[in-house]
């Protein structure tokens, strides 16, 4: 059953679907550029603090369990990344302990036990030193040793969405038979899907699409390099129109990033939403890989 998640068969799903693929792929652009084109006008919050992370991830940690109905409890770990940390991580040294250091406790209930302001390093978004493009959230991390969840959005808006993935690769650890420390595609696209789900009503909740905005470039990078990418494997030509969408190249710089364990993964659980319905999403947290098969 696992099987059905590894990296050939995901792959030979895409293939099998890929007219499925060329539709998600449309959308999900078109999607992105209409709001790209009005990114100007979006409310993306207040820019990201440790309170303010607190009352974010509280919402987005519930809206992640209500989705999933998960009932078990974890005690995770929450700190938010300093600009100097992520300028130590981005050099691969250890980064020292920032901002937040709250345990979070029986989730199920919504207690938490206390939250503690501890080892300010006096840089702080926004301010820091160092300007690096962390626009988005691509450095938020979970660490499945001590169930600990690392967020590196700049803002609250941003954030949310941040949060519901790294607490899904939670999830995946705590409750599924997927090894979250391997390049399984499944584990990616999972977490991608339920920071969309959670983003989308987040969005409605407070009628602001920003909710929404990082999370739909994602998608569309992701989709796009995975759909080049299985055109490249079956030889089949790409459509001229999905092959130039104005979709930033999710593989930048780094080549050999065309078939990207995210993307693939991220296409698999897109075709296989469109396919079954959301409830996907809540097979895998069941160990249920069935939607994979065909
Ligand atoms: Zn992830």
């Amino acid at each position: 059953m696992i099987s059905l998640t590894y990296k050939e068969n995901v792959e030979a799903y895409i293939g099998n679907n890929l007219g499925i693929l060329e539709d998600s792929l449309d959308k999900a652009a078109q999607k992105h550029l209409k709001l790209k084109a009005k990114k100007k006008s979006l409310d993306f919050g207040q820019a990201l603090t440790p309170e303010n992370l607190y009352q974010t991830s509280l919402k987005s940690i519930s809206k992640t369990r209500g989705f999933l109905e998960i009932n078990k409890t974890i005690d995770i770990h929450m700190s938010m990344f300093s600009s100097l940390e992520q300028f130590k991580r981005s050099l691969r040294v250890a980064a020292g302990t920032f901002a937040i250091s709250g345990l979070i406790q029986s989730i199920g209930g919504l207690t938490f036990r206390g939250l503690m302001i501890s080892g300010m390093l006096g840089v702080w978004f926004g301010a820091g030193t160092f300007v690096f493009a962390m626009q988005d959230y691509a450095t938020s991390s979970y660490n499945p040793d001590d169930d600990h969840i690392r967020i590196g959005a700049q803002n609250t808006v941003n954030a949310a969405g941040a949060v519901a993935h790294e607490y899904t690769h939670c999830l995946q650890h705590n409750f599924t038979s997927i090894d979250v420390t391997t390049r399984n595609p499944i584990v990616e696209g999972h977490a991608r899907g339920l920071e969309g789900i959670v983003s989308e009503r987040f969005a409605q909740e407070s009628n602001n699409e920003a909710y929404v905005f990082v999370h739909s470039q994602r998608v569309a990078q992701e989709l796009k390099d995975a759909y080049l990418y299985a055109c490249g494997k079956k030889n089949v030509t790409p459509k001229k129109s999905l092959e130039k969408l104005p979709i930033r190249n999710v593989r930048g710089w780094l080549s050999s990033y065309a078939g990207h364990h995210y993307s693939i993964g991220v296409a698999a659980m897109t075709l296989a939403s469109a396919k079954y319905g959301d409830n996907v999403y809540k097979d895998v947290m069941k160990n249920d890989f069935n939607f994979l098969k065909t």
